[in-house]
C-alpha cells in the first residue's frame, strides 16, 4: 500500500531540498541570504512556487527528490483560471474595479491584463492570447502540463 502524505508536509519537505540545494551551490552567499530572515523569506518564495499545484505532480516532485513513492492528500488551493492556457494559476484575476490582476501565469507566463479578444495584441505581453497559445503548442515540453488544475 503506498504511504499518504499530507500536501502541506510534502510542500515542506520540497522546499527544505530545495533549500539545501541553494546553499550548498552557495548561492545563499551570493543572494546574501545569511541571516535567518532572508532564508525564511527564500523558503517562502518557494513555498509560494508550488501553491495551487496538482497533488500528482506533488507526488512526482517528492519522489524526484527522496526516492519515495507517496500518495500527496490534501486540498489543492483554489486559484483563478489563466484567460490564455486555462490553468488554475493566478493568485488574482484582472478586475478594474477592485483594482486587481496583472498576475503573470506561472504555466504559460501570459499577464492577464484583461485582455479578453484572443487576436488583440496586448502591449504588456508582447502578443495575442492566440500567439501565447501557438507557444505553448510549439513547445511540448513547457512546463509541467500536470502541474496544474484544469
Ligand atoms: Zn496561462
Amino acid at each position: 500500500m503506498i504511504k499518504k502524505v499530507l500536501r502541506n508536509d510534502v510542500i515542506t519537505t520540497i522546499c527544505q531540498y530545495r533549500m539545501k540545494l541553494i546553499s550548498q551551490r552557495d548561492l545563499i552567499d551570493t543572494l546574501d541570504c545569511e541571516t535567518k530572515d532572508t532564508a525564511s523569506a527564500l523558503f517562502d518564495t518557494i513555498k509560494q512556487e508550488l501553491e495551487g499545484c496538482t497533488n500528482g505532480f506533488l507526488s512526482e516532485f517528492y519522489q524526484t527528490l527522496t526516492g519515495e513513492v507517496v500518495e500527496v492528500v490534501g486540498d489543492t488551493q483554489k486559484l483563478f483560471t489563466c484567460p490564455c492556457c486555462g490553468f488554475n494559476t493566478l493568485f488574482e484575476i484582472y478586475n478594474i474595479q477592485q483594482g486587481t490582476g496583472y498576475d503573470i501565469c506561472r504555466y504559460c507566463q501570459w499577464e492577464d491584463d484583461g485582455t479578453s479578444d484572443l487576436d488583440k495584441i496586448s502591449s504588456v505581453n508582447g502578443g495575442s492570447i492566440n500567439s501565447y497559445r501557438a507557444k505553448i503548442i510549439e513547445n511540448k515540453n513547457f512546463f509541467y502540463r500536470n502541474k496544474w488544475v484544469i
